[in-house]
């Protein structure tokens, strides 16, 4: 079944033992030069620890455009990757005297090598990490828009703020900013326990995104639900990454099987594949069914996904094609007498 991915942070396509290797080439101390030790990790702080880690070992443009590519294969074999959408913070790797250009040229060149591999297409979003506060949000969008590349399709808002918030009002100048430069707008809001429900309607509603992050907490407000579904806008969603960080079982009262039920257009993704050890097939094979959804549902996720894109129409339409095709083949392969 063909896919697309719309929340993948960049870092975390990287290989494990692609990570030791650039750890060990460009002298950065890992806590483990094992990668199951280095993988094993329960709570956020442990989590962001190895992610930071896994910006410090890209230096040269090959290393970003090696991590690059090698993320698009590994997706193809595993799971029909037809496109996908990469969050990068280039803040995160300014410390190292890396520039915004440098950072996203480097990627898109192992994304395009993989594309006329491959053939999967894929677009870039300019993450804004809440932990570098509101002004610097406003200068990295200024930055993009003074520096347009026709891959980087918008912005995106990940991490927390200092202390530990979502607080997607703070963001608002720089919101408002990337949409007077017609960028696309989409906002990591509602994932946790310590989110609030409100945090979506701020984002759909005065950061005015195009789409919506996790945003798992919309299903525990029926008012928040209520603008949700008049919005139309499109939630991706990351079912491993919520078992591993808010410990939530996959059954029918997940979050994400209660935003599908009330008809949010929903989206799967895998967040941080490596880091998760989570690839996009096993998002769908591990939570759907527990989640009591069937192939039917699969189905219909997989087509939103790539409804739900930021590539132009033509692309799209592309893809939409495929995927159509796709399922006729897979309705073939599971009941070759019924014709459709
Ligand atoms: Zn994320």
């Amino acid at each position: 079944m063909p896919k697309a991915e719309l929340h993948c942070h960049f870092v975390s396509v990287m290989r494990p033992e692609r990570l030791l290797q650039l750890a060990a080439k460009n002298g950065v101390a890992l806590k483990s030069d094992s990668v199951d030790t280095l993988l094993d990790f329960d709570n956020l702080v442990d989590f962001l620890d190895v992610f930071n880690a896994a910006h410090e070992v890209l230096v040269a443009p090959d290393d970003f455009a090696t991590v690059a590519y090698e993320g698009v294969r590994d997706a193809v074999e595993v799971g029909s990757l037809k496109y996908r959408e990469y969050f990068v913070n280039p803040l995160n790797f300014r410390a190292r005297g890396l520039s915004y250009g440098f950072v996203m040229d480097s990627i898109a060149d192992g994304l395009a090598q993989a594309k006329a591999d491959f053939g999967v297409g894929f677009g870039l979003i300019a993450a804004v990490n809440r932990a570098h506060g509101p002004e610097s949000a406003v200068d990295l969008v200024a930055e993009v828009a003074a520096n347009p590349r026709d891959y980087v399709l918008g912005i995106g808002l990940d991490d927390l703020t200092a202390e530990g918030e979502e607080a997607p009002l703070r963001f608002a100048e720089a919101y408002e900013l990337a949409g007077r430069h017609g960028l696309k707008r989409t906002a990591h809001v509602g994932e946790t326990m310590a989110a609030s429900p409100q945090n979506v309607v701020d984002a759909i509603q005065t950061l005015k995104v195009d789409r919506i992050d996790h945003g798992y907490r919309v299903v525990d407000d029926a008012a928040a639900l209520a603008v949700a579904q008049g919005s139309g806008i499109p939630f991706a969603c990351t079912p491993v990454s919520t078992r591993v960080l808010s410990a939530w079982p996959f059954d029918p009262s997940h979050r994400i099987a209660r935003m599908i039920a009330a008809g949010l257009p929903v989206t799967l993704s895998t967040d941080d594949a490596v880091f998760f050890r989570t690839d996009i097939a096993t998002e769908y094979r591990d939570a759907l069914p527990p989640m009591g959804l069937a192939a039917g549902d699969a189905k219909r996720l997989a087509r939103a996904s790539f409804e739900a894109a930021w590539c132009d129409d033509a692309e799209k339409a592309r893809y939409l094609a495929q995927v159509d095709a796709a399922f006729l083949a897979l309705d073939h392969l599971l009941d070759p007498e019924a014709r459709s």
